[in-house]
């Protein structure tokens, strides 16, 4: 918390699908969230589509270091100590093994996986200092169990999963926890090309037998973030209608 007396929040991808309902979760009990998108206007928007005030949008692409050092240093001035990072940008390039070409698995790679680096990277040392923050990775279920077609996606997934566990245990004595939250099928920009009959299929695999919505995530990520879970870090948790149990 700054000396203008309401935490902040740094959500990359909110903008968007699951970001823009973490960003919302977190202004709604007085957060002041800064909303990082690669588009200026979407981030922008977003942010001043929040409930509350102090809210900004910036344009970032997590996957470019000095963007992401600049960025952090950007909404620190602006409004002060970072206490929570939540790493939710994210892409997919989807194909077989044998069509997958070297670019999407490098983008995919660089964005999701590097990205987070990236920014955790740039907030570490002022939480340090602080002796305090809450990072939380948006990792996915395919990040457990793998998924035909997404070897590319399933790899930063699950490399996501080792950074946080190697964060949490690196920063726990510092006061600074990590968790990651794997979502299972959410409705977002990313789902919606898929077709009617690959809903249907994965429904039937779904125990709560809908596919989630981005509230479904916000309500555990704005959990992690606060003291509530003060005594939670390393841990990767679920939010999936118990497709993976
Ligand atoms: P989405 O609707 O496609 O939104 C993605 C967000 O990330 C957008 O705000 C996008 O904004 C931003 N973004 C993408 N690349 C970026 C970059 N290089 N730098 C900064 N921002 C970037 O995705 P979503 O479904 O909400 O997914 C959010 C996260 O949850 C992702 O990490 C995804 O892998 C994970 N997840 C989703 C599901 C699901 O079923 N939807 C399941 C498991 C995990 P711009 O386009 O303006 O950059």
């Amino acid at each position: 918390m700054d000396e203008q007396g309401s935490s902040v929040a740094l959500v990359t991808g909110g903008s968007r699908g699951i970001g823009l309902a973490v960003a919302h979760a977190l202004a709604e009990v007085g957060w002041r969230v800064a909303v990082i998108g690669r588009d200026h206007a979407r981030a922008v928007d977003a942010a001043q589509s929040l409930p509350g005030e102090g809210h900004i949008g910036l344009a970032c692409d997590v996957a470019d270091a000095g963007q992401a050092a600049a960025t952090v240093a950007a909404v620190e001035s602006e409004l002060g100590q970072i206490d929570v990072l939540v790493n939710n940008a994210g892409i997919t390039r989807d194909n077989i093994l044998l069509r997958l070409k070297d670019e999407d698995w490098d983008e995919v790679i660089a964005t999701n996986l590097k990205g987070a680096f990236n920014m955790t990277k740039a907030v570490t040392r002022s939480m340090m200092k602080a002796r305090s923050g809450s990072i939380i990775n948006i990792t996915s279920v395919v990040g457990i169990i793998g998924n035909a077609g997404q070897a590319n996606y399933a790899a930063s997934k699950a490399g996501l999963i080792g950074l946080t566990k190697s964060v949490a245990k690196e920063l726990a004595s510092r006061g600074v926890r990590c968790n990651a939250v794997a979502p299972g099928f959410i409705s977002t920009d990313m789902t919606a090309e898929l077709g009617a009959d690959a809903v249907e299929r994965l429904q039937s695999a779904i125990p709560l037998g809908r596919l989630g919505e981005p509230a479904d995530i916000a309500g555990l990520v704005r959990f992690l973030a606060g003291d509530e879970a003060r005594y939670i870090t390393g841990q990767v948790i679920a939010v999936d209608g118990g497709m993976v149990m």
